[in-house]
């Protein structure tokens, strides 16, 4: 049990009103919203210590790569343990991954890939950890590959063969962004790495939610963003198992991740300054600090606990309300529930929710090809966090059993 009036005052954004409501937050899944301790952190960096990052040889440049780098150890210790490399975001971590292994200066390498080799990916992927691939594939003559979905959206094991002696990398998300599936993680590693392939993890919808340990997991490289886990927004992270990064070239190039640079030539640093070229978000990365001991102070298994109650509570109003489909898993699920309105264009549903206070999530959530399998071009999205209470989701549920009268689809 956690004790969410002592959360929700912390998150001061809840205090407020919408259209003359009081908030519902119900798009954790975009962007959590960030309780003070966060926005206190970045507040102090600017405040306190604000400096260039490996670069000032004085007392404020110091304590600035102090926190900086402090926050990679809390991340780092937050998922396990492992290699943290800082990036713009989750998407661009996973481009940087899908840039090292075409890059030609491998060549010859153990990584590069080429024609014939194979990429499997997941139906259910959000466009991050889809399109980087299917550029990828494109670069290089290999082939795009994926493992199907069930009607209810979950990964369907009976296609795993499709990983082969071929595949060179097997990329795919913990939790969908759309159904709050969780994937069946051990067998795709299990399949992935009997072949040799690189196992890349979206963890952008698991480490906000539940307990992770991709050291015990056994992915090679994971990708997630801290505006999703109550931290500040610009700031994400590649993971990756000790000693892989040494194996990647440099993706973006410049300053602060360099050796010795002549006219003709440039030897770079090691990971991860390798991979953080330029002056970096520095308030964001050390305030990211801040939100994981927040996570950690409440416990991620409480967390998880929390919102999976959340999820089945929720899921199981939905299946109640006529004309209106889950799209996703009955049981299982975690922070995201998914829903179709009959008669009603998503867009509508989310103003309508919107009057009320409710803010819920509106189109195809970056990722189109799970709604073409499940028979829609675009869903509904309720998503949960920390704060949520079960009479928030009852409040959303009350209202939106109204939805369709009110847009005249039933009297
Ligand atoms: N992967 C998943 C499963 C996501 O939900 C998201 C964000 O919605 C991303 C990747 C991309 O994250 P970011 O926009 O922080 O790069």
């Amino acid at each position: 049990m956690i004790d969410t009036a002592a959360i929700r005052a912390d998150f001061p954004v809840l205090a407020r009103q919408v259209r003359g409501e009081p908030l519902i937050y119900l798009d954790s899944a975009a962007t959590s919203q960030r309780p003070i301790q966060v926005i206190e952190a970045e507040r102090d960096f600017y405040a306190r210590l604000n400096a260039a990052v490996h670069r000032g040889t004085h007392a404020l440049g110091e304590e600035a790569t102090d926190a900086y780098e402090a926050a990679r150890d809390a991340v780092s210790r937050f998922v396990g343990g492992g290699e943290i490399v800082w990036t713009k975001n989750a998407t661009e971590a996973l481009n940087l991954v899908a840039y090292a292994l075409q890059n030609t200066t491998l060549d010859g390498g153990p990584l590069a890939l080429r024609e014939g080799d194979e990429i499997v990916i997941t139906e259910a992927e959000h466009h991050a950890n889809l399109v980087p691939w299917q550029q990828l594939a494109r670069r290089t003559g290999a082939t795009l590959k994926w493992l199907g979905l069930t009607d209810d959206g979950q990964i369907d094991l009976s296609t795993l063969d499709r990983i082969t002696e071929r595949t060179r990398v097997a990329a795919f998300t913990h939790v969908s962004n759309v159904t709050g599936a969780i994937s069946p993680v051990a067998e795709i590693v299990k399949a992935a790495r009997a072949v040799g392939a690189l196992i890349v993890l979206d963890a952008c919808q698991s480490v906000p939610h539940m307990p992770v340990n991709l050291v015990e997991l056994g992915v090679d490289v994971a990708a997630f963003s801290a505006h999703k886990m109550l931290g500040p927004t610009g700031v994400g992270a590649l993971w990756a198992r000790p000693g892989l990064l040494d194996q990647f070239p440099p993706f973006i190039t410049g300053g602060s991740m360099v050796e010795v640079v002549t006219m003709e030539n440039t030897t770079f640093l090691p990971p991860p300054a390798r991979f953080e070229a330029g002056s970096q978000a520095t308030a964001q990365v050390a305030a990211w600090t801040a939100a994981v001991e927040y996570l950690e102070r409440i416990g991620m298994a409480n967390i998880a606990e929390h919102e999976a109650e959340l999820t089945a509570h929720c899921v199981a109003g939905i299946t109640q309300i006529e004309g209106v489909r889950l799209l996703g898993p009955t049981k299982g699920g975690i922070g995201v529930v998914a829903f179709d309105v009959d008669g009603v264009h998503p867009h509508d549903v989310s103003q309508f929710l919107d009057a009320g206070g409710i803010e819920v999530r509106a189109g195809h959530h970056c990722a189109q090809p799970i709604h073409r399998r499940l028979g829609v071009r675009s869903s509904s999205r309720a998503s949960f966090g920390v704060h949520t209470t079960p009479a928030e989701i009852d409040a959303f549920l009350d209202r939106l059993s109204e939805v369709r009268r009110y847009f005249g689809v039933i009297s």
